[in-house]
Formats: structure tokens, sequence, C-alpha cells
């Protein structure tokens, strides 16, 4: 097997967050499959083939990817934000574990990218200062107790929550249930973002608090953050200290 695979992140949308390596393999690439709006953030090559498909295919995707890299071509598989991040790393190496036993011998490698959560974080100023974690409101792949009971637990030790696919046409109400499950834990006036196309020309974020934040200004664009207790807003940022000793009196 002498092909290769390359699963790269290209970033929230801006081109300068797309990393010099990703951009390296990239060029380097035969071949990139991908979401087709992914792939039209990738400068076009005449030598390049390009294969595009829809979002919902992602293990059949993999198959395909891993297939050209087994006939010899330099894949590139091109996700948005960070390849590893709720993307097609993890779709690579799960057709890799259900597939050809061959494809564990080829030169498969994931090159990091600028994810949503950092780019949101980056559009208000450093809420992910404190501890945090990242939970995907998809119940696509998981059931919904399962994001019910990972929410309650994040709110109860308190960290700073990073809601991924808050929201699509096929699932408008979770994220209204997901404040509810946070409300019963955490105290209204909490910090919650609603960073929309983060680290593009046209991000826009609205800040609000838990009791009054309203789920119709998330779409499939907005990374939400919801803050820990001690998340506050100075001048026109917003921040988690890094300490959360107490101060001595
Ligand atoms: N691999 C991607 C995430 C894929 S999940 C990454 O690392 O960023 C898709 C979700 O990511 C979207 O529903 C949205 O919640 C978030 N997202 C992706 N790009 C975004 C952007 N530019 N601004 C805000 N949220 C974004």
């Amino acid at each position: 097997m002498t092909g290769s695979l390359v699963v790269v992140g290209t970033g929230p949308g801006k081109a300068e967050l797309m990393t010099p390596a990703t951009q390296t393999a990239l060029a380097r690439a035969t071949d990139l499959v991908g979401y087709g709006p992914y792939l039209d953030r990738v400068p076009k090559r005449a030598w390049q083939r390009r294969h595009a498909s829809d979002n919902k295919v992602e293990l059949e995707r993999a198959c395909h990817a891993l297939s050209l890299a087994a006939a010899g071509r330099r894949v590139a598989v091109v996700s948005g934000g960070d390849p590893g991040v709720f993307a097609m790393a993890a779709a690579v190496f799960e057709a890799v574990e259900a597939g050809d036993r061959r494809w564990r011998d080829l030169d498969i490698r994931v090159e990091p990218g600028v994810t949503a959560m950092l780019a949101a974080a980056a559009e208000v100023g450093a809420p992910l200062g404190g501890d945090f974690c990242a939970i995907s409101l998809s119940d696509n792949l998981k059931a919904w107790s399962t994001i019910e009971r990972r929410l309650k637990a994040a709110a109860e030790a308190d960290f700073v929550i990073a809601l991924y696919n808050p929201a699509s046409k096929a699932r408008p109400h979770q994220l209204g249930h997901a404040f509810d499950v946070l409300r019963q834990v955490k105290v209204k006036d909490t910090a919650v973002l609603f960073v929309r196309a983060a680290g593009t020309a046209d991000a826009k974020v609205v800040a609000t608090a838990l009791g009054a934040a309203d789920p119709s200004c998330a779409d499939m664009r907005t990374l939400v953050i919801i803050g820990a207790s001690t998340t506050r807003q100075v001048g026109r940022w917003i921040y988690t200290p890094r300490s959360e000793r107490e101060v001595a009196s």
C-alpha cells in the first residue's frame, strides 16, 4: 500500500485560520474528499480530483477515502474546524476498525485545526480560561438521555460548557431542552454566549444570561458557551478567571 491519507481541519472559516501544515497537506494531495462547503475553502488545483459528498455520509466518505489511499492515491480528507472534534478523523478510524484489515498498514495522519470553540471564545474574550468541556447536542449518534446526563453532570461540576451542534432544521427543540436541564442546576445569571460564524468576517455574538437565553438565537453555524459560576464580564469582554482559589481575607 503506497498511498496515504491525511485528515485535515480547515479551521472555522477565515483563510488565515487554516494552519500552514494543513495548507501543505492540501497542496500535496492528489485527491480531496469531504463535504462540499469545506472543499470550497480549498484553492482549486487543476491536477487534483475532488470528491464532494453530503454531510451525513461520514462513514461512507471515510471508506471511499481509505480505498483511494489503498489504491495508491495521496488523499486529504477535509473537515471544518479541527478534524478530531466531532468530525472526520474519528470516522476514518471507525472505518479502519470495521473495514479491510490491510487499511491498518496505510500511512494515515491527522493535522489539527482551530476548532469552533476556540474561535468562538476568542470572539468574546477568554471564557474558556478555567476548566471546560465540550458536548455535541446532536442525537444522531447517541441517545438524548446520554446528552441530558452529561449536561447535568457538567453543570454540577461547574465546567464552562461549549455546545456544538446546538440546533439544525431537523433538531429545532434540543437547545431549549438543554437550557431547561442547565437551569435546574445553574443560577439564572450564568453567562450564555451565542457565537455565530466565529473566526469569519460575519462573526456575530449574542451575550445573555441563562434565565433569558432564547434558543432561537442558535442555528447550525452557532457555538453556544455556557459560563461557569466564575465567568464574568469586564468592559466589553467575557472571561473565566484561571484561579478559583478563595482570596484570603
Ligand atoms: N470539527 C468542527 C466541528 C463540527 S460539528 C470544529 O472543530 O469546529 C459542527 C458544529 O460546529 C456546528 O453546528 C457549530 O456548532 C460548530 N461550528 C463550526 N464552525 C463554526 C463557526 N465558524 N462558528 C461557530 N460555530 C461553528
